[in-house]
């Protein structure tokens, strides 16, 4: 390993791409723990990945922000020493977070921004990945480990006349640094997704009127937003050993715990009794009521009756309320938003909802949206549309791994990984967040530092061993993707035409993307890989085939 950063951009010991909670927790380890020569390519002008893109009015997170963070693995004094201010954190406040850690790391100085990387080819003689940039650049490094996140490339439906369109559009994921002034006017919002629903209580306060174009309803959640106390904050702080420690055994990565009992062994009225408390807490305490919700479709049907029954509570008109209240999928096999007031928008009189399930948009014309149903016209439209999510930003790197094989070709009909960090034929690569490990199935920060923290022992071992090469066995890779297809078999979630299955994409393979086999018990096979010599990878010399 090197002794210092190397300012020979052509011979890096690891190239990283991105620069979100991934790549700068990677930066820090790769450079400040192990020492190594590293730099971060990021296609931004600055740190923060989700949270420098995603700039919509209402955006913040849905995981609690005491543990929407890094934890005590990077640092226990920013732990101490950083307050939030609202449970559910905003998007301005998150990302002078991830600034706070990129300053106070000094990591800016190995992140090379406004990169984006266009291709990553594998040399199979040198042993090195050689990276091209959009700018011409061709950066050579030992290892490749991409920190793109899983919803970092938008989804820009096609539909005709998209381009015709004579007013202002934005994607919520691409929004404009100064922000959007929609007073006064007539505003489409297409998508009704986690984004939608934090965007469209905030733009309907403002516009003049605001048209929701629903394809699928969602049983979104109460967030129970509020300030933080500092009586909250003392708790919390003084409870993060504890807490950490949780994340890191759970299904989801949130410090909660899952009631040891299944919805129907209760009676109903105590049932709903246990529902209303959790929705009293807000947030995803729900799914934390009863231990079967996501196998059991007559268990999951209970919490999915008692969601659509707040919906009807709320929202005065019942037609439109029955519009609202999801009946083809079971609960949880989306991702249920969080909302703070989205019900009540609809209570709005210059607020409009319109099923594109029942009416398709047909096109996008000069002046607005037209359905089966006739034309709305609007100044603005809003595609609130998410993401090609977990392979669309891999793809678009351009990676070719040994003989010229592109991931994209090679995953044609779905991700085959090992633990959903590393793939056959192209070694040297890490993926962090990959398909088939939690990743979004996850509170993500826990599921980034596992990663990050596993690539950064492995490369450890790697370096010690006097290993230079790495790369999952077939069969240990065959075997991850049947654990996976088993896993995912046992639950509900292939149910639902979610982005978690790729069905938001037309043409998209469909899989379930992340594994659900539960954060804890995934860390439990990484570990166990790692101890037992990294088995199922094969592990090279310079020079050498056989395996050391
Ligand atoms: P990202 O933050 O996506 O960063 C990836 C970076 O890679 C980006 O900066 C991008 O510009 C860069 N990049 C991509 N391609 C290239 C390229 N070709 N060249 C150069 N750079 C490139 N997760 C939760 O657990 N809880 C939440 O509450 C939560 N809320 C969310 C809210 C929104 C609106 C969204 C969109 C996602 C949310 N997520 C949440 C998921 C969120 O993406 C992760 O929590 C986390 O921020 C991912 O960090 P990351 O560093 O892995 O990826
Ligand atoms: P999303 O969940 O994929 O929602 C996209 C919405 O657009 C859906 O309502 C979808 O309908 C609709 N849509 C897509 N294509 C369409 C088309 N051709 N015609 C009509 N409607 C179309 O995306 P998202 O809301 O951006 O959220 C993505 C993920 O990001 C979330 O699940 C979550 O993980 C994360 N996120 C988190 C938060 C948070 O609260 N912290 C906020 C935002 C995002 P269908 O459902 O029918 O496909």
């Amino acid at each position: 390993m090197s002794d210092a950063v190397s300012t020979d951009r052509s011979d890096l010991d690891a190239l990283v791409i991105g620069a979100g909670f991934s790549g700068l927790y990677m930066l820090h380890r790769l450079r400040d723990s192990l020492g190594l020569s590293a730099l971060v390519l990021e296609a931004a002008d600055d740190v923060g990945g989700t949270w420098y893109w995603n700039r919509y009015p209402g955006a913040r997170c849905d995981s609690e922000s005491y543990f929407y963070s890094f934890s005590d693995r990077l640092s226990t004094d920013l732990l101490e020493e950083w307050t939030w201010s609202e449970r559910f954190a905003t998007q301005p406040e998150i990302l002078r977070y991830l600034q706070t850690v990129a300053e106070r790391f000094d990591l800016r100085r190995d992140i090379r921004f406004g990169t984006t990387v266009t291709s990553a080819s594998w040399d199979d003689d040198a042993g090195r990945w050689t990276v091209g940039t959009a700018g011409g650049e061709r950066i050579t490094a030992r290892f490749l480990i991409t920190a793109v996140g899983c919803l970092s490339t938008t989804n820009l439906p096609d539909f005709p006349g998209r381009d015709s369109f004579q007013g202002a559009w934005y994607h919520t994921g691409l929004w404009p640094h100064e922000g959007v002034d929609f007073t006064g006017q007539r505003v489409a919002v297409i998508g009704t997704g986690a984004t939608g629903v934090q965007l469209i209580p905030e733009v309907a306060q403002e516009a003049a009127h605001v048209t929701v174009f629903q394809r699928t309803p969602n049983y979104d959640i109460a967030g129970g937003n509020h300030p933080v106390t500092e009586d909250f904050d003392r708790k919390i702080k003084d409870d993060y050993p504890r807490i950490w420690a949780r994340t890191r055994e759970t299904a989801f990565g949130f410090p909660y715990d899952v009631a040891e009992r299944t919805a129907l062994s209760v009676p109903d009225d105590e049932r709903q009794v246990i529902f209303e408390e959790a929705w009293a807490q807000g947030g995803f305490r729900l799914g934390t009521t009863f231990n079967d919700l996501l196998l059991d479709e007559d268990a999951n049907e209970t919490a999915a009756e008692f969601l659509r029954n707040k919906i009807r509570e709320r929202v005065h008109d019942p037609e439109i309320a029955e519009m609202l209240a999801p009946k083809d999928h079971p609960f949880f096999t989306k991702r249920p938003p969080l909302e703070n007031g989205y019900y009540e928008t609809y209570n709005r009189e210059n607020v409009t909802l319109v099923d594109v399930r029942r009416s398709p948009i047909e096109a996008i014309t000069p002046t607005g949206v037209r359905t089966a149903d006739g034309e709305y016209e609007v100044d603005s439209i809003v595609y609130a549309t998410g993401f090609d999510a977990m392979t669309g930003t891999l793809y678009k790197l351009g990676i070719t791994g040994r003989g010229g094989l592109s991931l994209a070709d090679k995953w044609a009909q779905g991700p085959r990984t090992y633990l959903g960090i590393a793939t056959h034929d192209f070694p040297n690569l890490f993926i962090i967040t990959g398909p088939q490990s939690p990743s979004v199935l996850s509170n993500m920060p826990v599921s980034i530092e596992q990663h990050v923290d596993w690539i950064a022992d492995c490369l450890r071992h790697l370096h010690e061993q006097g290993v230079e090469r790495i790369e999952p066995t077939v069969e240990a890779e065959d075997g991850w993707v049947a654990h996976h297809d088993e896993v995912t078999g046992m639950t509900l979630l292939p149910r639902a035409d979610s982005w978690w299955v790729g069905a938001n994409i037309p043409g998209k393979h469909r899989s379930l993307y992340p594994y659900v086999g539960g954060v804890g018990v995934y860390r439990g096979i990484c570990d166990d890989v790692a101890a037992k010599g990294y088995e199922g990878f094969a592990l090279s010399r310079a020079e050498a085939t056989a395996p050391a």
